[in-house]
């Protein structure tokens, strides 16, 4: 039986963490390969080691010289090896990282600096190998995880390693770059190594005790999921429930390796498991609710426009003319409306876009709405289950919540319902309260 352990940054905020992290260790031998993040916060308005490094990579490339923020991350590190009374020359291990990030001057290797030296420090305090990223975590030139070079590599670091710590969050592309994934990637790194070794269990180690059926800070003390579907999860991750990385999943789902959130902080709690869609057994209709703020909503009206060929092929040209990317497309016979995240839409390009749409299809009418909300109701029990779209929309028209977009992906596995941001709240909570609270 072989585990990974991904441990992340609150698992790690300090010497008292770490003595948790390794009596996990210590309890199960199957956990074998261990994957950390850089340290997070110890208390809410403590900074998190990697927020540090990005602002000491601003400092280089602005002025050159490391300055106020790495000499916090030096003090952070210092102090965990103190705490753990390691025999780690820290200083000279601090030195030489501030004068590499001088020299590479890069954000990414700046930002990865936190895991390599939690990387370091967790291996000597549990006395297992440490594996450096870059030999075995691979990207390609365009920024993207090569996972056939990885899990080569990984196989070939590890064989004859029983045990072993290695640094999530970045590794190294053909050019010798550091490359990092997006924030929160060590989840990334910790399934690349569970497909690598072929793993029997993915360990995600964090402060939460699994995935709860929606925020807790809209519905005090959700009901909690036992267990989930990869399909599932990608769907309520992208939507904002921000557990684990949303591209967690993949290195993992191609070999059916499960999943299972765990609690650093409450380690007997059950946690929740995420496994193949056959495997999973829906406790009922739905299995969570997420959802996200700030869209925004173009709205084109046209004649006959369902009879015009390619009509929704050059009003999509111009999104990708910009390089943006859009949610979700709902349309009718002759309307379309093209919802986008506000992040996408820099300074101007609204108008752009709208005026080059304008010119490239000639609609009767463009209007757009902003501040539309974005709600996903997620899971396999509304395959093939009659009603579940009534439920929701008598909770949604009970609290007099006016729908303004509908979508509903061809799996059945979820509704997307957009409403005005204003009214988002009300409607987690009655959507809630339809679902889990009702007998
Ligand atoms: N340390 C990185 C971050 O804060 C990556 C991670 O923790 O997974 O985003």
């Amino acid at each position: 039986m072989i585990k990974v352990c991904k441990f992340g940054g609150t698992s790690l905020a300090d010497g008292n963490n770490l003595r948790r992290v390794k009596e996990i260790l210590e309890r199960d031998p199957a956990r074998k390969y261990v994957v950390v993040s850089a340290p997070g916060k110890r208390f809410s308005a403590d900074p998190k080691v990697t927020d540090l490094l990005y602002e000491t990579a601003q400092d280089i490339i602005e002025g050159t010289h490391v300055r106020e923020a790495y000499s916090k991350v030096a003090d952070r590190f210092r102090s965990i090896v103190r705490e753990l009374g390691l025999g780690t020359d820290i200083d000279a291990l601090l030195e030489s990282t501030r004068k590499e990030m001088e020299q590479a001057a890069s954000r990414d290797f700046c930002a990865s600096r936190g895991e390599y030296l939690m990387g370091r420090i967790a291996a000597d305090f549990l006395g297992i190998p440490y594996i450096e990223a870059r030999e075995v975590i691979r990207f390609r030139a365009d920024g993207k995880l090569d996972g056939e070079k990885s899990y080569a590599r990984l196989r070939a670091a590890l064989k004859g390693k029983p045990r072993a710590v290695i640094a999530g969050f970045y590794g190294e592309d053909e050019g010798g770059a550091v490359r990092t994934f997006t924030r929160g990637g060590s989840d990334v790194t910790g399934a690349v190594v569970a497909r690598a070794v072929g793993a029997d269990l993915y360990e995600n180690w964090t402060d939460v005790s699994g995935f709860l059926a929606c925020d807790p800070h809209i519905v005090p003390s959700p009901a909690k999921i036992r267990s989930l579907s990869y399909k599932e999860l990608r769907e309520l991750s992208y939507m904002g429930a921000n557990v684990l990385h949303s591209e967690a999943i993949f290195p993992v789902r191609e070999a059916d390796i499960p999943i299972c959130i765990k609690n650093t902080f409450r380690p007997e709690d059950e946690g929740t498991m995420i496994l193949p869609t056959s495997r999973c057994r829906p406790d009922g209709a739905v299995t969570g609710i997420a959802g996200k703020k700030n869209f925004t909503v173009i709205l084109l009206e046209k004649s006959l426009m369902n009879a015009e060929i390619g009509f929704t092929y050059r009003v999509l040209s111009v999104l990708a003319r910009h390089k943006i990317s859009f949610e979700h497309v709902p349309s009718g016979i002759d309307t379309m409306s093209l919802v986008i995240d506000d992040c996408e839409l820099g300074e101007g390009m609204l108008e752009t876009v709208k005026r080059e749409i304008a010119e490239a299809v000639s609609p009767d009418k463009i209007t757009v709405y902003g501040g539309i909300a974005l709600l996903a109701v997620v899971g396999h029990g509304m395959n093939n289950a009659v009603g579940v779209s009534a439920r929701l929309f008598s909770a949604i028209a009970r609290v007099g919540v006016n729908v303004r977009m509908i979508d509903q992906g061809s799996s059945e596995l979820n509704i997307i319902v957009g409403v005005d941001s204003a009214d988002y709240e009300r409607t987690v909570r009655a959507v809630y309260e339809e679902f889990f609270k009702k007998p």
